[in-house]
Protein backbone atom coordinates (compact mmCIF):
# COMPACT_ATOMS: atom_id res chain seq x y z
CA UNK A 1 0.00 0.00 0.00
CA UNK A 2 1.25 3.56 -1.00
CA UNK A 3 1.09 6.65 1.57
CA UNK A 4 1.27 10.35 1.12
CA UNK A 5 0.80 13.04 3.16
CA UNK A 6 0.45 16.71 3.38
CA UNK A 7 1.71 19.55 5.74
CA UNK A 8 0.32 22.79 6.46
CA UNK A 9 2.76 25.30 8.26
CA UNK A 10 1.17 28.07 8.90
CA UNK A 11 2.41 31.67 11.38
CA UNK A 12 -0.72 29.92 13.82
CA UNK A 13 -1.76 26.59 13.39
CA UNK A 14 -0.03 23.42 11.93
CA UNK A 15 -1.44 20.33 10.70
CA UNK A 16 -0.41 16.80 8.87
CA UNK A 17 -2.59 14.05 7.10
CA UNK A 18 -1.32 11.18 6.00
CA UNK A 19 -3.84 9.61 3.38
CA UNK A 20 -4.05 6.23 1.60
CA UNK A 21 -3.21 5.62 -2.43
CA UNK A 22 -7.27 6.68 -3.13
CA UNK A 23 -6.27 10.36 -1.30
CA UNK A 24 -8.60 9.14 1.71
CA UNK A 25 -7.34 10.82 4.98
CA UNK A 26 -6.15 7.93 7.32
CA UNK A 27 -4.32 10.07 9.60
CA UNK A 28 -4.00 13.49 10.86
CA UNK A 29 -2.48 16.00 13.34
CA UNK A 30 -2.99 19.51 14.04
CA UNK A 31 -1.30 21.80 16.33
CA UNK A 32 -0.10 24.92 17.62
CA UNK A 33 3.12 26.34 15.36
CA UNK A 34 5.56 26.82 18.12
CA UNK A 35 6.86 30.48 18.59
CA UNK A 36 10.70 29.20 18.73
CA UNK A 37 12.69 29.46 20.36
CA UNK A 38 14.59 28.68 17.05
CA UNK A 39 13.39 27.87 13.32
CA UNK A 40 14.85 24.20 14.27
CA UNK A 41 12.03 23.68 16.85
CA UNK A 42 9.66 24.72 14.03
CA UNK A 43 10.96 21.69 12.06
CA UNK A 44 10.72 19.48 15.27
CA UNK A 45 6.91 20.17 15.27
CA UNK A 46 6.42 19.22 11.76
CA UNK A 47 8.42 16.33 11.89
CA UNK A 48 7.10 15.07 15.09
CA UNK A 49 3.11 15.51 14.04
CA UNK A 50 4.29 13.85 10.87
CA UNK A 51 4.83 10.77 13.38
CA UNK A 52 1.53 11.43 14.99
CA UNK A 53 -0.43 11.19 11.71
CA UNK A 54 1.42 8.23 10.70
CA UNK A 55 0.63 6.45 14.11
CA UNK A 56 -2.92 7.66 13.91
CA UNK A 57 -2.72 6.27 10.08
CA UNK A 58 -1.13 2.84 11.66
CA UNK A 59 1.65 3.43 9.20
CA UNK A 60 5.57 3.98 9.65
CA UNK A 61 6.67 7.53 8.32
CA UNK A 62 9.06 5.30 5.94
CA UNK A 63 5.51 3.89 3.97
CA UNK A 64 4.89 7.15 2.89
CA UNK A 65 6.24 7.66 -0.47
CA UNK A 66 6.02 11.37 -1.20
CA UNK A 67 5.33 14.46 0.57
CA UNK A 68 3.82 18.09 -0.09
CA UNK A 69 4.13 21.42 2.38
CA UNK A 70 2.31 24.33 1.84
CA UNK A 71 4.26 26.82 3.69
CA UNK A 72 3.98 30.42 5.33
CA UNK A 73 7.05 32.04 3.06
CA UNK A 74 9.45 33.26 2.16
CA UNK A 75 12.07 30.47 1.36
CA UNK A 76 15.40 29.59 0.35
CA UNK A 77 13.76 26.80 -2.54
CA UNK A 78 17.29 25.44 -2.83
CA UNK A 79 17.84 24.57 0.86
CA UNK A 80 13.56 23.90 1.09
CA UNK A 81 14.18 25.97 4.13
CA UNK A 82 11.59 28.94 5.41
CA UNK A 83 13.82 32.34 5.78
CA UNK A 84 12.90 35.09 8.49
CA UNK A 85 8.98 34.39 8.40
CA UNK A 86 7.30 37.61 9.09
CA UNK A 87 4.50 36.93 11.44
CA UNK A 88 6.56 34.12 13.65
CA UNK A 89 9.24 35.85 16.46
CA UNK A 90 12.64 37.02 15.31
CA UNK A 91 14.73 34.65 17.06
CA UNK A 92 13.46 32.32 14.10
CA UNK A 93 15.61 32.44 10.89
CA UNK A 94 15.58 29.73 9.49
CA UNK A 95 12.88 26.55 9.29
CA UNK A 96 14.60 23.70 7.21
CA UNK A 97 11.61 21.37 5.90
CA UNK A 98 12.60 19.68 2.98
CA UNK A 99 15.82 17.72 3.97
CA UNK A 100 14.01 16.99 7.81
CA UNK A 101 10.97 15.42 5.96
CA UNK A 102 12.71 13.49 3.30
CA UNK A 103 14.90 12.21 6.21
CA UNK A 104 12.42 11.04 8.24
CA UNK A 105 10.24 9.57 5.47
CA UNK A 106 13.04 7.96 3.69
CA UNK A 107 12.23 10.04 0.15
CA UNK A 108 13.14 12.49 -1.94
CA UNK A 109 9.53 13.20 -3.15
CA UNK A 110 9.32 16.10 -1.19
CA UNK A 111 7.51 19.19 -1.77
CA UNK A 112 7.75 22.50 -0.94
CA UNK A 113 4.89 25.17 -1.57
CA UNK A 114 3.49 28.56 -0.94
CA UNK A 115 0.23 28.45 0.77
CA UNK A 116 -1.16 29.84 -2.30
CA UNK A 117 0.60 27.65 -4.40
CA UNK A 118 -0.65 24.97 -2.44
CA UNK A 119 -4.23 25.78 -2.79
CA UNK A 120 -4.29 25.96 -6.89
CA UNK A 121 -2.99 22.35 -6.93
CA UNK A 122 -5.26 21.36 -4.65
CA UNK A 123 -8.18 23.50 -6.06
CA UNK A 124 -7.19 21.95 -9.14
CA UNK A 125 -6.96 18.28 -8.29
CA UNK A 126 -10.28 18.56 -6.74
CA UNK A 127 -12.03 20.50 -10.01
CA UNK A 128 -14.25 18.71 -12.32
CA UNK A 129 -12.31 19.37 -15.33
CA UNK A 130 -8.91 19.23 -13.66
CA UNK A 131 -7.32 22.25 -15.71
CA UNK A 132 -4.08 23.24 -16.64
CA UNK A 133 -4.71 26.81 -16.32
CA UNK A 134 -6.31 27.59 -12.69
CA UNK A 135 -5.34 30.92 -10.39
CA UNK A 136 -6.07 30.39 -6.92
CA UNK A 137 -6.78 33.70 -5.08
CA UNK A 138 -7.35 34.08 -1.17
CA UNK A 139 -8.37 37.31 0.52
CA UNK A 140 -7.70 36.78 4.27
CA UNK A 141 -5.29 38.72 5.94
CA UNK A 142 -3.60 39.60 2.88
CA UNK A 143 -3.96 38.64 -0.53
CA UNK A 144 -1.84 36.32 -2.81
CA UNK A 145 -2.41 34.00 -5.71
CA UNK A 146 -1.33 30.60 -6.55
CA UNK A 147 -1.01 30.22 -10.44
CA UNK A 148 -1.00 27.09 -12.94
CA UNK A 149 -0.11 27.45 -16.49
CA UNK A 150 -0.29 25.26 -19.13
CA UNK A 151 -0.09 22.79 -16.32
CA UNK A 152 3.25 24.25 -14.34
CA UNK A 153 2.69 25.46 -10.96
CA UNK A 154 4.32 29.03 -11.20
CA UNK A 155 7.01 29.42 -8.58
CA UNK A 156 9.49 31.80 -9.86
CA UNK A 157 13.24 31.37 -9.18
CA UNK A 158 13.26 32.37 -5.85
CA UNK A 159 9.40 31.21 -5.01
CA UNK A 160 8.14 34.79 -5.49
CA UNK A 161 5.62 34.03 -8.24
CA UNK A 162 1.70 35.48 -7.84
CA UNK A 163 2.23 37.98 -5.30
CA UNK A 164 -1.00 39.66 -6.86
CA UNK A 165 -1.56 41.32 -3.66
CA UNK A 166 1.37 43.87 -4.71
CA UNK A 167 -0.20 44.58 -8.01
CA UNK A 168 -0.83 48.19 -8.22
CA UNK A 169 -4.12 49.00 -8.55
CA UNK A 170 -4.48 52.49 -7.69
CA UNK A 171 -1.81 54.92 -8.99
CA UNK A 172 -2.51 57.43 -6.76
CA UNK A 173 -1.55 55.10 -4.03
CA UNK A 174 -3.60 56.49 -1.56
CA UNK A 175 -3.24 53.52 0.45
CA UNK A 176 0.48 52.20 1.96
CA UNK A 177 0.43 48.41 1.90
CA UNK A 178 1.78 46.47 5.04
CA UNK A 179 5.15 45.81 2.32
CA UNK A 180 5.50 49.31 2.67
CA UNK A 181 4.61 50.38 -1.07
CA UNK A 182 1.86 52.23 -2.30
CA UNK A 183 -1.32 51.37 -4.08
CA UNK A 184 -1.15 48.29 -3.36
CA UNK A 185 -4.30 45.97 -4.12
CA UNK A 186 -3.81 44.06 -0.74
CA UNK A 187 -3.23 47.91 0.78
CA UNK A 188 -7.23 48.32 0.04
CA UNK A 189 -9.40 45.01 -0.02
CA UNK A 190 -7.11 42.47 2.74
CA UNK A 191 -8.75 41.53 6.09
CA UNK A 192 -6.42 43.79 7.64
CA UNK A 193 -6.43 46.91 5.42
CA UNK A 194 -10.13 47.37 5.38
CA UNK A 195 -10.79 49.20 8.63
CA UNK A 196 -8.07 51.78 7.19
CA UNK A 197 -9.51 51.82 4.12
CA UNK A 198 -12.94 52.57 5.39
CA UNK A 199 -11.89 55.79 7.37
CA UNK A 200 -10.46 56.75 4.49
CA UNK A 201 -13.36 56.80 2.86
CA UNK A 202 -15.17 58.63 5.82
CA UNK A 203 -12.84 60.86 5.22
CA UNK A 204 -13.50 61.84 2.16
CA UNK A 205 -17.04 62.21 2.14
CA UNK A 206 -18.24 63.05 5.88
CA UNK A 207 -21.74 63.18 4.54
CA UNK A 208 -22.04 59.51 4.47
CA UNK A 209 -23.70 58.21 7.60
CA UNK A 210 -22.69 55.27 9.36
CA UNK A 211 -22.54 53.54 12.86
CA UNK A 212 -19.40 51.67 11.87
CA UNK A 213 -17.23 51.98 15.20
CA UNK A 214 -14.32 53.82 13.20
CA UNK A 215 -12.32 55.29 16.49
CA UNK A 216 -12.60 51.56 18.33
CA UNK A 217 -9.21 50.30 18.02
CA UNK A 218 -11.09 46.57 17.81
CA UNK A 219 -13.20 48.17 14.35
CA UNK A 220 -12.79 45.05 11.55
CA UNK A 221 -13.55 44.03 8.16
CA UNK A 222 -16.25 42.17 9.45
CA UNK A 223 -17.72 45.13 11.07
CA UNK A 224 -18.44 46.48 7.76
CA UNK A 225 -19.68 43.60 5.95
CA UNK A 226 -22.07 43.02 8.98
CA UNK A 227 -23.96 46.49 8.16
CA UNK A 228 -24.52 45.83 4.43
CA UNK A 229 -27.82 47.04 3.14
CA UNK A 230 -28.16 48.95 6.27
CA UNK A 231 -25.15 51.59 6.53
CA UNK A 232 -24.26 54.12 3.74
CA UNK A 233 -20.57 53.60 5.00
CA UNK A 234 -20.08 50.23 4.50
CA UNK A 235 -22.14 50.14 1.23
CA UNK A 236 -19.72 52.75 -0.23
CA UNK A 237 -16.92 50.50 1.43
CA UNK A 238 -17.88 47.05 -0.29
CA UNK A 239 -18.62 48.92 -3.26
CA UNK A 240 -15.19 50.89 -3.61
CA UNK A 241 -13.68 47.25 -2.49
CA UNK A 242 -15.46 45.33 -5.31
CA UNK A 243 -13.48 48.22 -7.80
CA UNK A 244 -10.53 47.20 -6.85
CA UNK A 245 -10.91 43.43 -6.55
CA UNK A 246 -12.05 43.92 -9.81
CA UNK A 247 -9.09 45.79 -11.32
CA UNK A 248 -6.98 42.96 -9.49
CA UNK A 249 -8.44 40.09 -10.97
CA UNK A 250 -8.84 41.69 -14.28
CA UNK A 251 -5.32 41.96 -13.64
CA UNK A 252 -4.57 38.44 -12.89
CA UNK A 253 -6.59 37.23 -15.55
CA UNK A 254 -5.03 38.76 -18.47
CA UNK A 255 -1.34 38.07 -16.94
CA UNK A 256 -2.43 34.60 -16.69
CA UNK A 257 -5.54 33.26 -18.98
CA UNK A 258 -6.92 30.75 -16.15
CA UNK A 259 -9.81 29.08 -17.32
CA UNK A 260 -11.09 28.51 -13.16
CA UNK A 261 -9.99 31.70 -10.52
CA UNK A 262 -11.37 30.17 -7.15
CA UNK A 263 -11.48 32.21 -4.21
CA UNK A 264 -10.62 31.31 -0.77
CA UNK A 265 -9.17 33.30 2.43
CA UNK A 266 -11.81 34.22 5.33
CA UNK A 267 -12.77 37.46 3.73
CA UNK A 268 -13.95 35.93 0.32
CA UNK A 269 -15.48 32.79 1.98
CA UNK A 270 -17.51 34.87 4.38
CA UNK A 271 -18.85 37.25 2.62
CA UNK A 272 -19.36 35.50 -1.00
CA UNK A 273 -22.10 37.83 -2.45
CA UNK A 274 -20.72 40.92 -1.33
CA UNK A 275 -17.07 40.37 -1.97
CA UNK A 276 -17.25 37.49 -4.84
CA UNK A 277 -20.46 37.95 -6.77
CA UNK A 278 -19.32 41.48 -7.55
CA UNK A 279 -16.08 40.86 -9.10
CA UNK A 280 -17.76 37.65 -11.15
CA UNK A 281 -20.79 40.69 -12.73
CA UNK A 282 -17.79 43.50 -13.14
CA UNK A 283 -15.05 41.45 -14.83
CA UNK A 284 -17.04 40.44 -17.78
CA UNK A 285 -17.42 43.74 -18.72
CA UNK A 286 -13.33 44.46 -17.85
CA UNK A 287 -11.53 41.26 -19.35
CA UNK A 288 -10.57 41.42 -22.86
CA UNK A 289 -9.56 37.93 -23.56
CA UNK A 290 -11.87 34.79 -22.39
CA UNK A 291 -14.34 35.31 -18.88
CA UNK A 292 -12.87 32.76 -16.86
CA UNK A 293 -15.39 30.75 -14.52
CA UNK A 294 -15.54 32.20 -10.64
CA UNK A 295 -15.77 29.79 -8.14
CA UNK A 296 -15.41 29.84 -4.29
CA UNK A 297 -13.34 26.68 -3.42
CA UNK A 298 -15.37 23.75 -1.60
CA UNK A 299 -12.21 22.85 0.78
CA UNK A 300 -12.53 25.85 3.10
CA UNK A 301 -9.70 26.22 5.89
CA UNK A 302 -8.60 22.30 4.51
CA UNK A 303 -7.61 24.09 1.16
CA UNK A 304 -3.76 24.08 2.11
CA UNK A 305 -3.59 20.75 3.62
CA UNK A 306 -5.50 19.07 1.08
CA UNK A 307 -3.82 21.20 -1.62
CA UNK A 308 -0.10 19.58 -0.35
CA UNK A 309 -1.94 16.50 -0.20
CA UNK A 310 -2.60 16.72 -3.68
CA UNK A 311 1.15 17.91 -4.67
CA UNK A 312 2.27 14.90 -2.83
CA UNK A 313 0.27 12.63 -4.98
CA UNK A 314 0.86 14.55 -8.48
CA UNK A 315 4.11 14.68 -8.18
CA UNK A 316 3.66 18.63 -7.09
CA UNK A 317 1.39 19.61 -10.11
CA UNK A 318 -2.60 18.88 -9.05
CA UNK A 319 -2.44 17.36 -12.47
CA UNK A 320 -4.73 13.83 -11.95
CA UNK A 321 -3.27 12.18 -14.77
CA UNK A 322 0.01 11.65 -13.05
CA UNK A 323 -1.56 10.12 -9.93
CA UNK A 324 0.24 6.73 -9.30
CA UNK A 325 -2.00 3.74 -9.35
ZN1 LIG B 1 2.31 45.47 -1.04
Amino acid sequence: MVYYAGVDLGATNLRVVVADDEGTIVGSCRTGTPRGPTGIDVTEAVLTALREACKEAGVRPEQVTAVGIGSIGPFDLAEGAVIDPANLPNTIDRIPLTGPIRKLVGSDDVYLHNDTAAGVIGERFHSDRNPDDMVYITISTGIGAGVAVDGEVLTGWDGNAGEAGHYVVDPRGRMTCGCGHEGHWEGYCSGSNIPDYTRLLADDDPTLTTDLPLEDPDFSAEDVFRLAGEDELADHTIEQLAHWNAIGVTNVIHAFAPIIVSFGGAVALENESLVVDPIRERIADMVMTNVPQITTTDLGDDVVVRGALASAMTAGTGDRRLLQS
